[in-house]
């Protein structure tokens, strides 16, 4: 196994694990790589979100890969199927296809410290036949929102004789025209999918709320052929119009910023003014959300105020009691009889998945609920979990904001990491418990001087009201710039000799280049003529700094090694 070349193992094929596998062939120019996708396809969200309405609520222009914009985009937030599109031209492209195995679930991962590599457990979901595989890498790219949520404490869901399916599971099958309809949840699934189907004819619709969201206006609108010809033509016109989307988005962060904020009253107000202006007078006192602005995540308004006009469409704020074999009945009593009964109610998001066991026996999941919710450095790296990264880890998340963004900056760091296993100069690499604590003790301290801890949310561990596990509490150009180079010092590095060797030269030889540069410039300076001998200076000044930089590194690098110098 020693002599075999390094592998990677990424468990997901959604954009995070697509976007590392285009990152070590980009980045690395490596290509012992394997993606483990439990599904039929690759895609993620993407390929599982079909509901009627789904889109991005990001601008799509940044919500897409930095390496590989699209001038083609039709909107600017597209549907669902455009994006899924998109990633799915990128697998071709990068020839990902050939690097995955689809309909194989990551069951497990023990981490083997004799061997320092990860044994994994596969799954084939069609078979459910089990093998092992190994890697000397694992990445994570499991996903924040895939396993849909129903109400764990909501009675008679098996005993509802018509239809039943959670937004994230569309089924196509079940024909809505003519039915009787209840939604239940108004968060960003309900508020896209809502406004579509009453459009069904003879359909009625009963939208079950709890919390009003804060439902925020957006120009959304389709890119006219000369918008795309500029995109595509235009040197840098793609790109200064992203870091316009980018630079808007982080004018936000003011609102987010402080438990106190006026920007955020005078955002609320205006806010509520829009809600005002479209929904109708019943509703307006019910969709005034009573907690602050941007504690949970926004939504972006595809039409739902619009919808609450028609007459097929009610809202109903009275909770749920129980379901039952004809319909929905209320904790006010009220037995109304539905057909079909859509849950659009979010996801699983505080447990981790899969069963990755590290250097110390631990789970993922059992480290997560030692430290109260998910954790992680730099929300990509576990202490006690060598060679493992996570991509879309803990916290990193917006209330409103490109989620590719973080998963780039992510990768861009794991592929960091991941370079000294992969060129062999290292067996293993973990962070430091110190390292880890310091900077979520650092994060928790931001977190509660922001709006975060103001609300209930699934950002929050404990049923909402926990540690805050998912959200960055900070503009994205700082997860970027703190995660744009490894702090090397934060890591514990095993079987590293050959790593520190390399380190240590490509410093020494960055040293000999500034010195025998500032030399040249000397000499040209105490020496007017010598500009003339510039060639010459250089020269000597080269010999000299290549005679200094062996010193250092025969005084300072072999002779500690016990490498003989001659
Ligand atoms: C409806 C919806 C709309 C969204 N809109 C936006 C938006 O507009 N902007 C934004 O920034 N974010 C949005 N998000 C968040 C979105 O999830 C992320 O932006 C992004 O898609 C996450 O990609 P990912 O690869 O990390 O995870 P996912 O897309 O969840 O992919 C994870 C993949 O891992 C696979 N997997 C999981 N466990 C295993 C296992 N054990 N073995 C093998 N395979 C496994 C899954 O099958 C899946 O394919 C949205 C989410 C949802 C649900």
């Amino acid at each position: 196994m020693a002599s075999r070349e390094p592998r990677v193992a990424i468990i997901g094929g959604g954009i995070g694990g697509l976007t590392f596998g285009i990152g070590l062939k980009r980045q690395l120019g490596f290509h012992n790589f394997t993606i483990y996708e439990q599904g039929a396809d690759i895609g993620g969200t993407w390929r599982d979100n079909t509901y009627p309405g789904c889109c991005s609520d990001v601008p799509t222009h940044w919500y897409s890969l930095s390496t590989d914009l699209n001038p083609h985009w039709s909107r600017t937030h597209v549907p669902q199927a455009e994006i899924q599109a998109y990633w799915k031209r990128l697998a071709a492209k990068y020839a990902l296809y050939g690097h995955t195995e689809l309909f194989t679930r990551v069951r497990g991962a023990a981490w083997d410290a004799a061997r320092a590599l990860w044994v994994l457990e596969l799954e084939d979901v069609r078979t459910h036949a089990r093998r092992e595989s190994e890697a000397n890498v694992l990445i994570s790219a499991v996903g924040l929102l895939m396993e849909p949520r129903f109400p764990p404490d909501l009675p008679g869901l098996e005993r509802f004789g018509g239809a039943l399916f959670h937004s994230a599971r569309w089924d196509h099958g079940v024909e809505l025209a003519g039915k009787r309809v209840a939604v239940i949840g108004n968060g960003c699934s309900g508020a896209q999918l809502v406004p579509e189907i009453v459009k069904e004819s003879g359909i009625s619709v009963v939208n079950f709320c709890r919390t009003p969201s804060w439902i925020i206006y957006r120009d959304r609108h389709a890119f006219k052929e000369w918008h795309k010809w500029v995109f595509a033509h235009v040197p840098f016109a793609m790109r200064l119009f992203r870091a316009y989307i980018m630079f808007l988005h982080e004018m936000g962060w003011p609102l987010y910023a402080s438990v106190q904020s006026p920007a955020r009253a005078k955002a609320e107000e205006a806010i509520k003014g829009f809600i005002r202006s479209v929904a109708p007078e019943k509703y307006h006192e019910k969709l005034m959300p009573d907690y602050p602005l941007a504690c949970k995540r926004l939504v972006v308004d595809t039409g739902y105020l619009a919808a609450l006009n028609r007459p097929n469409l009610d809202l109903n704020w009275d909770g749920i009691a129980e379901v039952t074999k004809e319909g929905i009945l209320t904790q006010k009593g009220e037995n109304l009889p539905f057909d079909v009964i859509i849950f659009a109610t979010g996801y699983v998001a505080d447990t981790y998945p899969v069963s990755v066991r590290g250097r110390d026996g631990l789970t993922i999941q059992e480290y997560f609920e030692s430290q109260g919710g998910p954790t992680a450095y730099l929300s990509v790296a576990v202490p006690g979990f060598p060679n493992f990264y996570m991509l879309g880890g803990p916290n990193a998340n917006t209330s409103i904001g490109s989620i590719i963004f973080f998963e780039e900056c992510q990768t861009n760091l794991a592929l960091q990491l991941s370079a000294p296993i992969l060129t062999r100069s290292a067996r293993a690499l973990a962070v430091t418990r110190a390292a880890c604590t310091a900077y979520n003790a650092d994060l928790q301290a931001r977190m509660a001087r922001a709006v975060y801890p103001l609300c209930h949310s699934w950002y929050r561990a404990a049923g909402g009201a926990g540690k805050n596990f998912s959200i960055f509490p900070g503009p994205l150009a700082r997860f970027w710039w703190i995660t744009r180079a490894p702090v090397w010092a934060h890591f514990e590095m095993e079987g590293a000799r050959r790593w520190w060797v390399r380190r240590v030269l490509g410093r020494v030889v960055w040293c000999a280049g500034v010195v025998a540069v500032l030399g040249c410039a000397v000499g040209v300076w105490r020496d007017p003529e010598g500009a003339e001998r510039v060639g010459e200076v250089l020269r000597e000044q080269c010999l000299r700094s290549w005679e200094f930089a062996l010193e250092v590194v025969q005084r300072y690098v072999m002779a500690p090694l016990g490498i003989p110098s001659s």
